[in-house]
């Protein structure tokens, strides 16, 4: 998730210093469309997703569609939604995301993801996302919660990045299970850089660059410090800010 800072800094424990942008986390998967989630697997590191409800529906708030967000649910039925930060199983350790929680993106993401996720198709794999859309109100208690810039941005006058929908945390899952991409989700270690080499196995290596190249047919970016973290066009531009319901 690189976003626990819109476009901050964070440091990680071994001194490391990566650039951050807003990311957000996304929840539970929804193969078909509505009925019930199927269980996501433990990850390879060990720790269990939890499985968000959904509330049932896909239509996002007035004040969401105003801003141009959309369910990535409405185009990729077969996506996997296990958003993080609608747990307590998170870098800040509580539940930052209300009940019926949805992975909200910019309406520019969909051409993009839904090129990615076909690409992903053929081999029998899914994206599953932990972070999509934030509010903005998320990034102040997250900031408010962990109130170190070097691991959380600061709040900023301005939304970019998972604030405005237009970034997301993804990893991928196949008939196996999660695929072992060598970290988890917010890890913050020399591991979790997108080309890390050093304690990250080739087939580990060959995982990330499988779902980099799938994300960029798609047009979608990786950000050098999270492999899981995707800009999509416009992510780094600077935008009034959004605050508009999760779910
Ligand atoms: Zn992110």
């Amino acid at each position: 998730m690189r976003g626990r800072a819109p476009h901050g800094w964070r440091a990680l424990p071994v001194a490391v210093i990566i650039a951050c942008t807003v990311n957000t986390g996304c929840a539970a998967a929804t193969p078909g469309g509505p009925g019930p989630s199927p269980t996501v697997p433990p990850s390879p590191s060990g720790t269990p997703s939890a499985v968000v409800p959904s509330n049932g529906t896909t239509a996002p708030s007035d004040g969401a569609r105003r801003a141009g967000l959309i369910d990535v649910t409405t185009f990729l039925p077969d996506a996997v939604i296990d958003l993080r930060y609608a747990t307590a199983d998170n870098f800040v350790g509580v539940r930052l995301y209300p009940a019926g929680a949805k992975c909200l993106v910019h309406e520019s993401m969909r051409v993009g993801l839904t090129t990615a996720a076909a690409i992903l198709r053929e081999r029998g794999e899914r994206i599953v996302f932990w972070d999509c859309y934030r509010p903005h109100s998320v990034q102040v208690t997250m900031f408010e919660k962990v109130p170190n810039p070097a691991w959380v941005a600061a709040p900023g006058a301005y939304s970019r990045s998972h604030e405005t929908g237009r970034s997301v945390d993804v990893t991928l899952t196949s008939g196996h299970g999660l695929v072992d991409m060598g970290t988890d989700f917010d890890a913050f270690t020399p591991q979790a850089a997108a080309h890390a080499t050093s304690g990250v196995t080739a087939a580990q290596q060959a995982n990330r660059a499988r779902l980099r190249a799938a994300m960029a047919a798609g047009g979608l970016s990786a950000y050098a410090g999270e492999w899981w973290h995707f800009d999509g066009p416009g992510a780094g531009v600077q935008r009034a800010i959004v605050d508009v319901p999760v779910n």
